[in-house]
């Protein structure tokens, strides 16, 4: 699948702590996780449900971005996806219209050391922002201590998934997820300084989208 193109600090994609107690280690789920995890940067509910952390109060930036379909030199379908330029853009001038994107930085708990980013597209997005006002209404923040969030997907008829996130408090967490360890503050401290920032956002020249206009067609 092609992924959008970006910039990885790789400092901040690694992790020198260690995860404490192991897990069984039995079988090739693990096994994919941490192979899949060890390059990834972004945020995937992989299963049904992840538990995840939000380490800022609010997304560190958004944008707009293109999801071009195209037939590849190999014959079969591809989407290129390419952050919009909004201002003269030549992937908006052939008509395709591009979604909005907001970038937050979480960790998720089966990963506890790693900084990831959600980009998150507008279904999260707006289920992100309802939580976001409930707390807001009690003067709380989507990074408070000790709170967690369950993010789930199912995939709707129309074949686009729906997401929602459920909040959890470190007892909720403890009592129905038992393989996941709450976060502790030494880990936040970590995880605090390796925050990904607007620059994670990286935007093409005009020419080069052009030219990638040009050769669909
Ligand atoms: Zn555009």
């Amino acid at each position: 699948m092609a992924r959008e193109a970006r910039t990885v600090n790789p400092d901040r994609a690694e992790s020198t702590e260690t995860t404490g107690t192991r897990q069984s280690r039995r079988g090739f789920g693990g096994y994919n996780k941490t192979v899949q995890g060890l390059n990834q940067t972004t945020f995937r509910v992989e299963d049904d449900s992840e538990v995840i952390v939000f380490l800022e109060p609010e997304n560190f930036t958004y944008a707009l971005r293109h999801w071009v379909k195209f037939i590849g030199e190999n014959g079969q379908q591809q989407t290129r996806v390419e952050y919009c330029l909004e201002d003269e853009c030549p992937l908006c001038d052939i008509g395709d219209r591009p979604k909005p994107t907001a970038f937050f930085n979480v960790v998720d708990l089966a990963n506890p050391n790693k900084v990831l980013v959600w980009e998150a597209t507008a279904d999260p997005t707006n289920a992100i922002q309802k939580e976001f006002n409930k707390l807001a209404k009690r003067g709380q923040t989507l990074d408070a201590e000790g709170i967690y969030w369950v993010v789930s997907r199912e995939k709707g008829r129309n074949g686009f998934f729906t997401y929602s996130i459920d909040k959890l408090t470190e007892e909720d967490l403890v009592a129905e997820w038992p393989s996941l360890k709450p976060i502790t503050s030494a880990q936040r401290t970590a995880l605090s300084q390796r925050l990904y920032g607007e620059d994670y956002v990286t935007f093409k020249d005009r020419d080069e989208l052009v030219e990638f206009v040009d050769s669909l067609g």
